[in-house]
């Protein structure tokens, strides 16, 4: 998707905090953090939002979610966090490029 932001950053084209990667899944941290550590976990292949996940998409929807706890320790938050998925207009979703926000470990540095 020429025009979508989280394509372009996982093509490399516009610059991110990478905490991880692979050919499938991009993991990076959020540009305005809600809380202390903040990242976002998105598939590499543009699906627009929860709304469009369909049974073809189950094993990138298990990997994606198996990353959750992995990168959330990596990221010190082996205490716990907490996992979002904004969908839909409706839903509070901005940028239309299905991610995982997981976030915590108290405040947002000011
Ligand atoms: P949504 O509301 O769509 O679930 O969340 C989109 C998230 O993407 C927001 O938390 C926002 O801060 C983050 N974001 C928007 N633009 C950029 C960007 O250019 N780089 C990074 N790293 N995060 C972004
Ligand atoms: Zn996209």
């Amino acid at each position: 998707m020429d025009d979508c932001l989280f394509c372009k950053i996982s093509r490399g084209e516009i610059p991110c905090r990478k905490v991880y990667e692979d050919d499938e899944v991009l993991a990076f941290h959020d540009i305005r953090p809600a809380a202390r550590v903040h990242f976002l976990i998105i598939p590499k292949q543009h699906i627009e939002s929860m709304l469009s996940v369909e049974p073809a998409h189950a094993a990138l929807m298990g990997k994606l979610m198996t990353l959750v706890p992995q990168l959330a320790r990596e990221q010190g938050l082996g205490e716990g966090f907490k996992v979002n998925i904004n969908t839909g207009r409706a839903g509070g979703q901005e940028v239309f490029h299905l991610h995982l926000h997981v976030f915590g470990g108290g405040p947002a540095a000011a």
